[in-house]
């Protein structure tokens, strides 16, 4: 009995480690959405010639009742399983728009970004659920990007291409993330309809020491000029990473560098702070060239 109960401890310590931790966020991510406990936080888009905020891009975390702030990676793949993922990009996309027409309202005109699951791109029906969230919300669709991730596009360009034009037909446009990751060819740049890449952090951890690198994001760059696709480049952390971008004539950036994600008061703060220092030394750096 004593070592039917021993095995039962083992066997139960390790349920906690993967299986049974999965389980609890399952079970507590089916009420998450009506108990108030999701919440987001906005990263600074910078247009890397003036140094301005011109956009932020919306990231979810989950706000439990005991304080504890959950990423993303920690619940996402159990809500994209369950088929939880699509109350919670409703509400995602909800939020998100809401509070862009309550910044746009107080003279903070930044566009939102909004990260889409591809779990949601693949139901045909994701072009309405974008269509009321633009009809609830008021939001001009022009101040909206959704952000696809490669790998999402690559499987079926057609069906890719046909769910992409319904989103741009709305107004808003689409941002391809993580750009470099998902091992499609560039010559997929030129068959899909997007607007925007944005160029993976990998690419530019290692920049300034990396010629390899730096020949890799210049003609993803140049690339993208040509075919009149914008550039935004992630995960920027140093001032010589903007630098070096800024003389690239990468359009814009985002990264610790400039700011974490922050709760909406924050950017509100920061969006002000940005227009006054625009033009002046902190953020002249990206002047250079
Ligand atoms: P992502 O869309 O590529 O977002 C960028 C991630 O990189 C964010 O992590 C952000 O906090 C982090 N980051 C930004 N700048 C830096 C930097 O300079 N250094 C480093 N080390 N990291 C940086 P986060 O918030 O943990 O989100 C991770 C991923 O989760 C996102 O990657 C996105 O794919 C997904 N995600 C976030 N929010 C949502 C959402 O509302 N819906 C969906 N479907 N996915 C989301
Ligand atoms: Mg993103
Ligand atoms: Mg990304
Ligand atoms: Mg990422």
């Amino acid at each position: 009995k004593t070592a039917g109960g021993n095995t039962f401890e083992l066997f139960h310590h390790e349920m906690e480690d993967a299986e049974a931790a999965a389980m609890r966020i399952e079970l507590d991510l089916q009420s998450v959405v009506t108990s108030r406990e999701l919440i987001l936080h906005y990263q600074p888009q910078i247009d890397l010639r003036s140094g301005k905020i011109i956009g932020v891009e919306a990231l979810l975390r989950w706000q439990r009742p005991d304080g504890t702030l959950l990423l993303p990676a920690t619940f996402l793949p159990v809500a994209e399983e369950t088929g939880l993922i699509v109350p919670i990009t409703e509400w995602v996309l909800n939020e998100a728009c809401r509070q862009q027409v309550a910044w746009t309202a107080e003279d903070i005109t930044v566009r939102m970004a909004v990260n889409m699951s591809g779990v949601l791109f693949r139901r045909a029906d994701i072009h309405n659920l974008v269509m009321d969230v633009i009809e609830r919300t008021g939001i001009n669709p022009v101040d909206l990007e959704l952000e696809l991730t490669e790998s999402v596009l690559i499987g079926n360009t057609d069906t890719a291409n046909q769910q992409l034009a319904d989103l741009r037909k709305l107004g808003a446009a689409v941002a391809v993330d993580d750009f470099g990751t998902g091992y499609a060819s560039l010559t997929y740049l030129s068959r899909l309809v997007i607007d925007r890449i944005k160029i993976d952090k990998s690419f530019i951890d290692r920049i300034e020491n990396s010629p390899s690198d730096q020949a890799i994001v210049r003609s993803m760059i140049d690339l993208c000029r040509k075919l009149e696709i914008k550039v935004t480049t992630e995960g920027i952390e140093r001032p010589e990473q903007a630098r070096w971008l800024a003389r690239q004539r990468c359009d814009e950036g985002q990264g610790y560098y400039f700011s974490r994600p922050q709760p909406a008061d924050k950017i509100a703060e920061m969006f002000h702070t940005s227009m006054k220092a625009a033009h002046r030394d902190e953020m002249q750096m990206c002047h250079i060239s």
